[in-house]
């Protein structure tokens, strides 16, 4: 106790200190979502090994957020190291127009192994965004060519939702939540309806489709497809609905002919307690996104996953081809390092490992549902989350898990967790707690 207080006291000295922060950085370099004028503290990190995230000056981080959601094998991991230089010595980058490559063959089976039975042509990209947009071009080709009729360019989804920051990722982001405010009219404007009340470990209550049928009813000839992230909605509210939604909505899309895009950017790679979240409710999209946890965390990569049907109606459009080829197509570093993810992944049932830290927040986070401040704790795989009624101030939040040991970044009111799976019950444990003494004496939520 004693030695922990002793670290408490060194920690805010060093925090009064310049080691942890950097003038330069503050007065120069641009961080996500935050102010050139009055910037949210940024932490300097030395290192970051297993779930430990090592500050400048050496103060230790448990990590609560697998930087945002994609290092699921923990940092420096020995094996993933291992890939990154065996290939970086063979090539790091090729173009994939006219080549390619051993590693974008292998990583391309094990995605096909692990995905909707129904996907068959993979297309790589560079990021979660993009592969949104990527995703969202090929509804659209696709559809054209499909119908002949070039007015069902348009897009649906659920609102709370997130996908990105690029234009069209945007555009379907939620209306209010997301960045619709700071572009106004320069957005696309889609169709939102409500989000899915029902929740995932809930009851289903039938009325959360109403809206929907409405909307295919009153819009489907405008549509190419319906966005949305299956199960977990992320970065839009850290909301877990009711798998019967998606089955709900299969049957309208087929019904009416509108494809059916499934985002498993963040759910994907076992976040949720299975490879993808769309095995929840049974239901394979026509066209999948995925991103973040593929490479483990080392490397900015996304793919578009689709079926035959879709990949060769494109190929019988007018264009012939689908429209899209970034210059970093199957960066075969990433790619070498995606195999190896998803092999280590193989290696261990992460089903029961999934669940053991499910039942670990579970556990712990349950504490929170005392607190006066808190409207809902849900746990859902490797992502426990505590919703206050208040958005909390993630700065003022920051400060107190440095001096705590421990890195959570909550937004607005979703003060959450989804660790690296390779954290053990007493450093979980201790995320948990962490972050409910944060909310309950530091904050006095
Ligand atoms: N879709 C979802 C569901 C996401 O959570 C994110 C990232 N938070 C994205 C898309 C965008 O991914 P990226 O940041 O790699 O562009």
């Amino acid at each position: 106790m004693q030695e922990s207080n002793k670290n408490i006291e060194e920690s805010l000295k060093l925090q009064s200190s310049e080691t942890l922060h950097d003038d330069w950085d503050r007065e120069h370099l641009w961080h996500p979502y935050t102010s050139t004028i009055n910037p949210l503290p940024t932490y300097k990190v030395k290192e970051a090994r297993g779930v430990r995230i090592t500050l400048e000056d050496n103060t230790e981080l448990i990590d609560g957020m697998s930087s945002w959601w994609c290092a699921i094998h923990g940092y420096n991991h020995p094996e993933l190291n291992k890939a990154a230089k065996e290939q970086l010595d063979k090539m790091s980058h090729v173009m994939f127009g006219g080549f390619t490559h051993e590693p974008a063959i292998r990583l391309g089976k094990l995605i096909l192994e692990m995905a909707p039975p129904s996907m068959h042509n993979i297309f790589y990209a560079d990021s979660g965004s993009v592969a949104v947009e990527v995703a969202m071009k090929m509804a659209i080709q696709a559809m054209i060519s499909k119908t002949g009729d070039h007015r069902r360019t348009n897009f649906a989804t659920i609102r709370s939702g997130y996908h990105g920051d690029t234009w069209n990722a945007m555009s379907v982001c939620d209306p209010v939540t997301g960045m619709h405010g700071a572009f106004g009219t320069a957005l696309p404007v889609r169709f939102f309806v409500p989000q899915p009340k029902s929740r995932f470990d809930g009851e289903w209550h039938p009325e959360d489709i109403i809206p929907l049928e409405n909307l295919f009813k009153e819009h489907a000839e405008e549509m190419a497809a319906f966005i949305l992230e299956p199960i977990v909605q992320g970065a839009g509210g850290m909301w877990f609905y009711h798998p019967q939604y998606l089955k709900e909505l299969r049957k309208l899309c087929d019904k009416y002919g509108v494809y059916l895009i499934f985002d498993e950017i963040a759910t994907g790679f076992w976040r949720t307690g299975k490879r993808f979240a769309w095995e929840h409710a049974g239901v394979e999209p026509d066209i999948m996104c995925i991103g973040k946890g593929l490479t483990g965390g080392y490397l900015t990569m996304s793919a578009v996953l689709t079926t035959k049907d879709v990949a060769d109606t494109i190929s019988k459009g007018e264009a012939g081809v689908l429209m899209h080829g970034p210059t970093f197509m199957a960066n075969p570093l990433a790619c070498s390092i995606a195999v190896r993810s998803i092999e280590l992944l193989g290696e261990e049932p992460q089903g029961p490992k999934i669940a053991n830290l499910e039942r670990i927040m579970k556990e712990e986070l349950k504490a929170a549902e005392a607190l006066e401040g808190v409207s809902d704790v849900r746990v859902l795989g490797a992502i426990g989350v505590i919703e206050t009624k208040e958005p909390v101030n993630v700065g003022e939040f920051q400060k107190h898990c440095v001096r705590r040991g421990v890195w959570i970044r909550p937004f607005g009111k979703n003060v959450y967790i989804m660790p690296p799976y390779i954290i053990n019950e007493e450093d979980l444990r201790k995320l948990c707690r962490e972050m409910i003494a944060i909310l309950k004496e530091d904050l006095g939520i």
